[in-house]
Parts: C-alpha cells; sequence; structure tokens
C-alpha cells in the first residue's frame, strides 16, 4: 500500500533492529498492533499472529474445527486461499496438474472439502444440506482475485452469513488480499458483513512477512492456552515485522487515508473502459484486474470467455515499458498509494499503444 520501501516503514524497521529481532515470546508492539487491528475491524475481538496468509487460513480452520468438532470446511471453486493442504488440494491449478488433487497432497484432507460455485447461494445451500452438520466452516475471499477480480453479486455475502447462522457453521473471510486494501475494515466493511473468523496478511505490514487470524472471543478463546486448540510459532508476532506493521496501520488509519486511492482506482477504470469493447476492468479500491471477455466473470464458471492470448500479448507490450502487471490476468494487480495520477497516465497509455 505505501510503495516498496515507504521511509516510514524503513524508520520503524531500522528501529526494532536495535533493539532485538526476535524475542521467542510477545512484545508490547504485538500487543499494541492487536489493538489497531481490533480497531479496523469491529468483527475482530482477538487476534493472533502468524508469518503469511497461508498460515492464518490454516489455523483459523483449525480454530474453527475445534470450535465445531466438524471436519468438513466448505471453499468456493477459483477462491486461493495459499498452499493449505485441504483447500489447494481442489480448483483451477490443481485440474491443471491433472486431476481433482494437487500432486504430493493428501487425500484424506481432500475428501474433507467440499466446493460450491461463487456467486451461487444455491450451490452452498445444497451442499450444506447434503453434509447437514458436518461442515465446520465456509471460507471464502469475500473479493475473490484469483480469477479476475470478482464482484460479489449483491446479497451473496449477506446470504452465505444466513446459511452459516443456520448450519451452525463458522463464516471465514479470507481478506488476505483485500484486508487493509480495499478499506480499513477490509471488504467486510464495504459490505457490511460480519464474519466469525477473517483471515489477513500482505497489506497489513507494508511488506513484512506477516499473517494474522481473529474474531470474536468465543472461538479465539478455543486456542490454548485458554482453549484446547493448539498453534504457535517462533516467528510468530515477530517485532520487526509488527513495529512495521504498526508505522504503517498509523499511516493507513490517518481520516480520510484511503480516498486517494479510490479515486485513483475509479480514475484509471474510467480511463481503461472506452479503450476496447472486450477490455473489462474490475476494480475495488487499490486492486484492479484487466482481462479480454465480452462481459465481467462472475465465477469460474465464466472463465472459458477470457482472452488469455490476448492478454498475454498486452502484457509482453507492457513490459517492455518497464510496467509489470501479474503475468496472469486471472491474478489481481495492485494500485498503492504512492503510485501519483501520471503513472497511472502512462499506464492507460501503454495500454492503448499496446492495443493498437
Ligand atoms: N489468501 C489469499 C486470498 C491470497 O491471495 C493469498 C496469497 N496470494 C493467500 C491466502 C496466501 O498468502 P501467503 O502467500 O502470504 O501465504
Amino acid at each position: 500500500m505505501l510503495g516498496h520501501s515507504h521511509p516510514i516503514l524503513r524508520e520503524a524497521a531500522s528501529q526494532a533492529l536495535q533493539e532485538g529481532m526476535v524475542f521467542g515470546a510477545s512484545t508490547p508492539w504485538e500487543l499494541e498492533f492487536a489493538e489497531a487491528i481490533c480497531d479496523a475491524y469491529p468483527s475482530i475481538q482477538q487476534v493472533r499472529l502468524v508469518n503469511s496468509g497461508a498460515e492464518a487460513v490454516a489455523s483459523a480452520l483449525r480454530v474453527a474445527r475445534g470450535a465445531t468438532r466438524r471436519a468438513r470446511i466448505l471453499k468456493f471453486e477459483g477462491c486461493y486461499h495459499g498452499h493449505v493442504e485441504c483447500l489447494d488440494a481442489v480448483g483451477l491449478e490443481a485440474e491443471a496438474n491433472g486431476g481433482a488433487l494437487a500432486l504430493g497432497a493428501s487425500p484424506g484432507s481432500a475428501g474433507e472439502t467440499l466446493v460450491a460455485d461463487f456467486n451461487s447461494l444455491e450451490s452452498v445451500e445444497k451442499l450444506l444440506r447434503q453434509h447437514f452438520r458436518e461442515v465446520a466452516a465456509v471460507i471464502v475471499e469475500p473479493i475473490p482475485g484469483s480469477m479476475g477480480v470478482v464482484r460479489p453479486a449483491t446479497g451473496f455475502l449477506t446470504g452465505l452469513r444466513e446459511l452459516c447462522d443456520e448450519h451452525g457453521s463458522l463464516l471465514i473471510f479470507d481478506e488476505v488480499l483485500s484486508g487493509s486494501r480495499v478499506a480499513r475494515g477490509g471488504a467486510q466493511q464495504l459490505f457490511q458483513v460480519r464474519p466469525d473468523l477473517t483471515c489477513l496478511g500482505k497489506a497489513l505490514a507494508g511488506g513484512m512477512p506477516i499473517g494474522a487470524y481473529g474474531g470474536q472471543s468465543r472461538w479465539m478463546s478455543q486456542l490454548a492456552p485458554v482453549g484446547k486448540v493448539y498453534q504457535a510459532g517462533t516467528f510468530c508476532g515477530n517485532p520487526v515485522t509488527v513495529r512495521c506493521a504498526i508505522a504503517n496501520l498509523k499511516l493507513l488509519s490517518e481520516p480520510d487515508g484511503y480516498l486517494p486511492l479510490a479515486s485513483q482506482t475509479e480514475w484509471l477504470t474510467q480511463a481503461l473502459k472506452p479503450l476496447d469493447p472486450h477490455l473489462q476492468c474490475v476494480a475495488y479500491p487499490g486492486m484492479f484486474s484487466l482481462y479480454f471477455a465480452p462481459r465481467e466473470i462472475s465465477s469460474h464458471l465464466d472463465l472459458e470467455a477470457v482472452d488469455l492470448a490476448r492478454f498475454a500479448t498486452l502484457y509482453h507490450h507492457l513490459l517492455k515499458r518497464g510496467i509489470y502487471l501479474p503475468p496472469s490476468c486471472l491474478d489481481a494487480a495492485g494500485i498503492s498509494l504512492v503510485h501519483t495520477r501520471s503513472d497511472l497516465e502512462s499506464f492507460v497509455e501503454a495500454v492503448r499503444e499496446g492495443l493498437s
């Protein structure tokens, strides 16, 4: 969110380096940071720090299974949650690798995973009924970023909330990508839906390796030493990371901190849209995807219509001009607070040139 080496983050890291790089114990900084997270995300009463998004997801699943004493997890095709055994074993990448099971993944853990279609409450309801009271959690990227950026249809996220309540399953928002990016309180702030557990990472620490998961105390208190669900790690809450993360959130929490990002993103979308009738630019503040298709994607079921070859040509054209988009149009691209309007104008100009 602050670019690749913001002076505020360099300062925070160097102070931390002078005071100690690792203690294998909690520090007061960890507490200050936890309070900043709870302040930004009203659904989070307690939070645990880990080292990556995948770790946050794996730990949240463990809390959900421990709290409900159920084994199954329901996920959505096309949503990415890191290389978590039971979630990575199905899905697009797995299919591309020749089967429903990612090579090396345990067949047992894959067997516990149910896969629904994003934006289809019917597909979720059907699975929850078929596996009545077996599903510990429904995990979703509220704004998916790995099948292009996809808009959740009106009522989809609130519908998930209601279905989870009805079936006694926890609702987990994987906001590793959208958290602290699309808004200070992530996608749950934009859509006003409260998950039971939230996974965070990436933008939270301004470039340092981090993951975090949290939610209501009734779920988080399942964790040892209060409860019986075990999770720990040597580098969790590492002081260098945490000092940067505090500085990062402080800067992002300034009044109107996100407004420039929203207006830059809006400007970019409006500038790109007229360039080609098949060019789709789907964006939320700070994240967008650019792909060629007759219409916007609403789930993995629409992916066949995406012209990957045409994007590849544009991608290489942009790369030659020093613009580095994600190499797949199905991955989200980012705009940060240090991108200027003139950066975005050069980007649009380069896209225009590439298209012609
Ligand atoms: N969840 C989502 C939504 C992600 O986008 C990612 C990373 N792309 C992850 C989880 C995994 O995070 P990490 O790479 O930090 O393990």
